[in-house]
């Protein structure tokens, strides 16, 4: 490698460092936020009260769940043993296509509806009545337990009509329309409640869950004294809070992030999650290599015609060009030595500073619930980025040792595999004990 790439790269990991007083300044930052979102105050943290409270570990029976993330659609059966344990009865995968992503709302439903059909049929469930725990990865106001108004779209998604009007009700006309009715959709949810209500039914220490996939987003569990945005009267002690922290405005953002934001669906939005989550990481990487072809720090032909359309450099393949892999050899593509090793080094810089944001926001959560760390936590972890991305685990936890020193031994990161499609079915679980 060049002494001139050298230095940019250098330069470069300046530019996408966190450091420790950096850190405990985001922690501070988040508090306030947190204070101002849960009061109804204007905060780039909505803090969406969930209309859940944690599970007790005693709930039984078998519940089916519906989980949209981002990427996949999951349907679940779910067994809840009663003992804190879950048995998983069959699970089916579904793509979604990017013709449902951006079509019309009968077209999206009717294909949530088909998906439901299909695995009745792939796991011989013959149609019965059964509580449906719906899990909907969106930015959501909620007023009850089974009703939730989509904010606005994100993820690449924009199916007409939805924006603004109840989930549950749309998908509850697709069941009728298709001749489903015995099933009865009882509650609505985020991903990271699903994950935390997974988490919490399994282990007593789990008080928040987090996202690490397509998207970035965290929740925990919040005593009803504190949402002092909550006027009704609700008979528990605690309830769900979903943080939408993907929003977070507060973190100095580089000229790679504002690129990527400004050229995004959402500009301006969602900022933490566009320096952390897995939409956005391929996409930065992509623009810094492009800032270093165009600037002769990279010299590997093919390489800019094979970046030409938006988001075509995946965080898989990051991941993949992180742990060495030469991803481009399959195209047909020669890199130069250097070259790979500079855009491995860039791969690296990138997931660094998500796994490290990321820390820190789940530092900011724990410091929240117990200022002194005088408990263990176990933090329920759902999502591919947080799974599969070679180091970015270990990255988090490095982060929080320099937080917290020796205490960051309390805190685990504990991967709740399917734990947001799981946790739906429990949330139908917890709704069906109150009705009994
Ligand atoms: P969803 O967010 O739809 O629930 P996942 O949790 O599986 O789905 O996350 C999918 C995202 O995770 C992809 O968009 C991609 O950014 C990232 N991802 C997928 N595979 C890998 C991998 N092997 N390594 C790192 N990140 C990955
Ligand atoms: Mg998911």
């Amino acid at each position: 490698m060049s002494d001139k790439s050298k230095m940019f790269l250098k330069d470069l990991k300046n530019e996408f460092s966190l450091n420790t007083h950096q850190a405990h300044e985001m922690i501070h930052n988040f508090h306030k936020e947190m204070e101002m979102g849960l009061a109804g105050e204007k905060s780039s943290l909505k803090m969406l009260p969930s209309f859940i409270c944690p599970p007790k570990g005693t709930e039984k029976g078998i519940f089916l769940a519906i989980d949209l993330g981002g990427t996949n659609l999951r349907v679940l059966a779910v067994k809840l043993l009663g003992d804190g344990v879950i048995e998983t009865v069959g699970v089916s995968r579904f793509a979604i296509s990017n013709e449902v992503m951006t079509g019309t709302n009968d077209m999206f439903f009717d294909f949530i509806v088909g998906c439901i059909k299909t695995f009745f049929d792939e796991n011989h469930i013959t149609q019965n009545k059964y509580s449906l725990g719906f899990t909907f990865s969106f930015p959501v106001i909620q007023s009850s337990i089974d009703r939730g108004v989509l904010i606005s779209w994100t993820k690449g998604f924009s199916v007409s009509g939805v924006e603004g009007r109840d989930v549950v009700g749309l998908l509850n006309h697709a069941l009728i329309r298709n001749k489903m009715e015995s099933i009865h959709i009882s509650a609505i949810l985020n991903d990271t409640v699903g994950t935390l209500a997974a988490g919490s039914y399994m282990d007593p220490l789990c008080h928040m869950g987090v996202i690490l996939g397509t998207g970035t987003n965290a929740c925990y569990s919040e005593k009803i004294k504190n949402i002092k945005k909550l006027d009704n009267l609700i008979c528990s002690d605690e309830m769900i809070i979903n943080m939408e922290w993907g929003g977070f405005d507060r973190l100095e953002r580089n000229i790679y992030d504002e690129t990527v934001d400004k050229n995004s669906q959402n500009p301006g939005e969602q900022r933490l999650e566009k320096m952390v989550s897995g939409m956005y990481l391929g996409e930065i990487a992509k623009t810094v290599i492009i800032h270093m072809i165009e600037n002769g720090y990279i010299l590997s032909r093919g390489l800019q015609s094979m970046f030409e359309e938006p988001y075509n450099l995946t965080t898989e393949q990051l991941s993949h060009l992180s742990s060495g892999v030469d991803i481009f050899k399959k195209s047909g593509i020669h890199i130069a030595e250097k070259d790979r090793e500079i855009i491995r080094e860039i791969a690296c810089i990138v997931s660094k500073r998500s796994a490290r944001i990321a820390a820190t926001a789940i530092a900011a959560v724990v410091q929240w619930i117990d200022p002194h760390l005088h408990n263990h936590h176990h933090i329920a972890i759902d999502g591919s980025l947080f799974e599969k991305y070679s180091g970015y685990k270990e990255n988090m936890q490095s982060m929080l040792e320099e937080i917290f020193g020796d205490l960051a031994k309390k805190i685990t990161l504990k991967l709740t595999h399917d734990g947001s499609g799981i946790g739906a079915a429990v949330v139908s679980a917890i709704e069906a004990h109150k009705r009994s």
